[in-house]
């Protein structure tokens, strides 16, 4: 795969929706209520694969099919591999059940006191709010439960989640997620957070969120209004590819940032789509422009049916590799393996250290050069005596 763009242009406007009033495509409930759900509605703009098709058919089994206009847009239909519509639209991958792969990965059921809440660290929860999102990701490591395609039936018990976290006063951040908390209307909203700033031990709250990505109409000011009576509200967007990164995107995310919400990314390392180092610097240098921090990228998830997504985790280990020391330090995300079975996450670094001693460590830089940093104090050496270094050691760095 290469990748180019043209880094003054952010994509914008109405695309195959140009006939609606701008009204209707700036309001969310219309953006919700004109979703591509169905197969008939994909094959009015594009011409599905077969395998695409196979998918379709197979996805009110696994995860719903839906998709917002303004997301839709960022489609290429003539690009059966846009990165894009891989993500959205199901492919005949999804049946395939491979080795070690589960419905419940991270085994986020099995550390559930009450339904809907993962206290899986000893300091903060996981507030699973809903089982609804703007539009489903077919990577979805909560693909058991988003959508209720596989009759999951989630009912998540927001009072007794909140009396949960109210008990424990070991918890001192909550997040967030689900499905998509920004799907909940503003005075749900407004009452979860303030029910949780009303509590004295929650020290930090923030939203797992894809909406600002998928429905940036969603970011109003009336939401913006209740980030700032009950902030600091921290927020991750989930924004896998360059593409995604447009003229209302952006403007979202000023509408966030200016609201006091600090904004961090999450990608998902995803075959075909961002598994590139020139698609992954394009992304992160984006999100700068954005206001987000990339945050963490993500080894996909061992779910059922996603290995048509899997990337070998030496690919990323090459990504990051390629970012780090190449670009800005606050544009590398970190790399990491939510360790399955539910041992958390687990950062995952390309190896610059090559050896530690009682004396010294020994490092490539990102050029591949060798330096040493020597542990302990030692006389300033006699510019007369032989060197010290070893053959190859090009200097010694001392701070
Ligand atoms: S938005 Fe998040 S929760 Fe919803 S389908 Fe995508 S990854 Fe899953």
């Amino acid at each position: 795969m290469s990748y180019s763009e043209d880094r003054a242009t952010w994509f914008e406007g109405q695309g195959h929706w140009q006939h609606v009033p701008a009204s209707d495509w700036q309001d969310w409930a219309w953006q919700l209520k004109s979703r591509i759900t169905t197969v008939e509605q994909l094959e009015q703009y594009l011409t599905l694969t077969a395998d695409e098709k196979a998918g379709c058919a197979f996805a009110n089994q696994k995860l719903a099919l839906a998709i917002t206009p303004y997301f839709f847009n960022l489609i290429d239909r003539n690009d059966p591999d846009c990165p894009i519509r891989k993500q959205l639209i199901p492919r005949a991958g999804e049946m395939v059940v491979s080795e070690g792969e589960m419905d419940d990965s991270l085994n986020e059921d099995g550390h559930s006191p009450v339904p809907g809440l993962v206290h899986r660290y000893p300091d903060r929860v996981l507030f699973l709010v809903t089982d609804r999102c703007a539009a489903y990701c077919r990577y979805c490591t909560r693909s058991r439960l988003v959508s209720n395609a596989q009759d999951y039936n989630f009912h998540p018990e927001h009072e007794r989640a909140l009396r949960y976290i109210d008990s424990h006063p070991e918890v001192r951040d909550v997040l967030l997620s689900g499905g998509d908390p920004l799907l909940l209307s503003d005075k749900k909203l407004e009452h979860l957070l303030s029910r949780l700033r009303a509590i004295p031990h929650v020290e930090f709250i923030r939203i797992g969120s894809r909406i600002p990505v998928f429905l940036p109409q969603r970011i109003t000011p009336a939401l913006t209004e209740i980030f700032k009576k009950y902030g600091p509200i921290w927020m991750s967007i989930h924004v896998n590819h360059p593409k995604e990164c447009t003229a209302e995107l952006k403007a979202a995310c000023e509408r966030l940032a200016f609201a006091g919400v600090p904004l961090g990314n999450q990608s998902v390392l995803l075959r075909g789509v961002n598994d590139d180092a020139e698609v992954m610097k394009a992304l992160v240098h984006r999100l700068l422009r954005m206001r987000v921090r990339p945050y963490y990228l993500y080894q996909m998830d061992l779910i059922t049916g996603g290995s048509h997504f899997k990337v070998d985790v030496r690919n990323g280990l090459e990504i990051i590799r390629a970012l780090r020391g190449h670009t800005t330090g606050y544009a590398v995300p970190q790399y990491v393996i939510d360790a399955p079975g539910g041992g958390g996450k687990v950062p995952v670094n390309p190896d610059y250290v090559e050896s530690i001693t009682d004396e010294a460590v020994t490092f490539r830089n990102y050029e591949g050069d060798r330096f040493v940093y020597p542990l302990k104090a030692a006389p300033k050496p006699d510019p007369a005596a032989p060197s010290p270094l070893a053959p190859g050691v090009q200097s010694i760095v001392v701070h």
